[in-house]
């Protein structure tokens, strides 16, 4: 079932001639920079391309085409329009580089999105400009070590982050320079306060929570913690990479959360699972907003302008050239926009109902639910710990047999406290109706696990490739084309100027 590669599908000397550069074309390159050879180049037509790319396109899981429960990704639809109005020609042909006075409509956009999320999370300022929710971490950690320096407080060097935490918060403290501590979830899945009590102290700079966390768990001692580590003079970050769950319900700022960061590429009607670009917007209380990254927008009164190193001396400074991903800021600002105050609340109805409901219908099918006797937020997690030890049958195996049926897989092996999960997050924009077909998938696997278990050993059977060696093709990851047969062709219809 492979697809021929599109060097293969090509013939030398077809072109795509309607899309060919002017030969006229001028370059003021120094001649020196100018390559001595022709590239290496497929010789395809116009339409060969377009086949190409779109049957591969089609091989892929997208949420336009299947139902996509990846927990913590929130892979949720993302309406077109947002994408549309993101895309109208003035911000399209806008150039990064354009004046203040020829920006004010895409300024004005920016100002009003920041406005929104101080509304929605109860911080007083926000800055736009971190490219990913780890970049908006790394931003978060750096505010609160400027904030004890600034102080004199030179020796708070430790953060707090329980074992649920996702994997980006102990590394961006690391790479802060923090020394990273780490807190335990009792067997309720809330956080252990005495442990809490006795690693805050004079070190400790602050703590990083998810709330829900990544068990999709709300944390109900919230305040007892919050009043814990301000008492030992350290901060609270929010990890907001999800807010599906609080929108509307409950502010990050009223929790005693000091600062945080919010992925617009999950909640915000840009998708996740792409690993294209995002936005980890960071917001701040007053007493922080110094040291907010630059740039972000201010109000003048009759107009905006951009804050920048003159008007925040105390600023963490830049984390991206000019103002963060223009594309994913836009379609986040359409999206608040279109849905408004009450559509927030709804989308936290939804995606905390569909959660529940599927952790119930689940539960009802034979799976074991991690905290059985907790609600679920946005998202919740499946143990099939005691499947994989009376039937060998994994997490992993589970998730390779659910792309053989139509499904996405869940998120698998994540949090990393529970053993053999699932974690599952159905988000708001999916009906009931594709739920059941999911409950009733996930039931027929627990059936063969318990009946066929070598069989789904073997999924998945009907996708263009079976299990894949992620470890090298992380490590060692070769895209290269190297043609087998002399190139001639290349070099000829380049030369000619074809
Ligand atoms: C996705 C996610 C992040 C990291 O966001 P990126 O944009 O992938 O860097 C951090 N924390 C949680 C809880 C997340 O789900």
């Amino acid at each position: 079932m492979s697809e021929p590669l599109i060097f293969e599908r090509g013939q030398p000397g077809r072109a795509a001639r309607a899309q060919h550069p002017s030969q006229e074309h001028s370059c003021d390159l120094p001649e020196a920079a100018l390559r001595r050879e022709a590239p290496l180049l497929p010789e395809v037509s116009e339409l060969d391309v377009v086949r190409h790319y779109t049957r591969l396109s089609q091989r892929n899981f997208s949420i336009d085409t299947h139902f996509y429960p990846l927990g913590s990704c929130t892979m949720k639809y993302n309406p077109r329009g947002c994408n549309s109005l993101a895309m109208l020609p003035g911000f399209l042909g806008r150039h990064p580089l354009a004046p203040v006075g020829a920006s004010q409509g895409y300024m004005a956009c920016l100002f009003e999105l920041q406005h929104a999320l101080q509304t929605v999370t109860g911080m007083s300022a926000f800055s736009l400009t971190p490219m990913a929710g780890a970049q908006g971490e790394l931003a978060g950690v750096a505010m609160i070590r400027a904030y004890h320096v600034e102080r004199g407080d030179t020796d708070r060097t430790e953060i707090l982050v329980p074992d649920a935490a996702h994997g980006t918060n102990p590394a961006t403290a690391t790479m802060c320079g923090c020394t990273v501590k780490e807190l335990a979830t009792r067997v309720d899945g809330d956080l252990d306060l005495d442990e809490l009590r006795a690693l805050c102290g004079p070190k400790t700079a602050g703590i990083m929570l998810t709330n829900p966390s990544t068990l999709g768990l709300f944390e109900r001692q919230i305040q007892a913690i919050s009043e814990i580590v301000h008492a030992a003079g350290g901060l609270l970050y929010y990890d907001g990479a999800n807010l599906n769950a609080i929108l509307g319900k409950a502010l990050p700022a009223e929790m005693g959360f000091d600062v945080m960061h919010i992925n617009l590429h999950k909640t915000f009607a840009t998708p996740h699972g792409g690993g294209g670009p995002g936005s980890g917007a960071v917001g701040v209380v007053d007493k922080l907003k110094p040291f907010l990254p630059i740039p972000y927008v201010i109000s003048t009164g009759e107009g905006y302008r951009w804050a920048g190193a003159e008007d925040c001396p105390k600023s963490i400074g830049r984390l991206s050239a000019f103002m963060g991903n223009a594309g994913v800021l836009l379609r986040a600002y359409v999206y608040i926009r279109m849905i408004g105050r009450q559509g927030m609340s709804r989308i936290a109805d939804h995606a905390v109902l569909n959660a529940n409901y599927l952790m119930t219908r689940l539960k009802q099918a034979g799976f074991d639910i991690a905290y059985p006797q907790r609600r679920a937020s946005h998202e919740f997690v499946v143990t099939l710990k005691h499947v994989a030890k009376s039937t060998g049958v994994t997490a992993m195996d589970i998730a390779k047999a659910l792309l053989d049926k139509g499904f996405h897989a869940p998120t698998t092996y994540f949090p990393l406290l529970v053993p053999e999960c699932l974690l599952i997050e159905p988000t708001e924009t999916e009906g009931k109706q594709t739920l059941d077909q999911f409950v009733a998938a996930m039931a027929e696997l627990l059936e063969q696990a318990k009946h066929q278990p070598a069989q789904l050993k073997e999924a998945p059977l009907r996708m263009s490739v079976r299990r894949l060696d992620d470890v090298r093709a992380a490590r060692q990851l070769d895209v290269r084309y190297i043609p087998s047969g002399p190139q001639h062709g290349v070099e000829q219809s380049l030369r000619s100027g074809d």
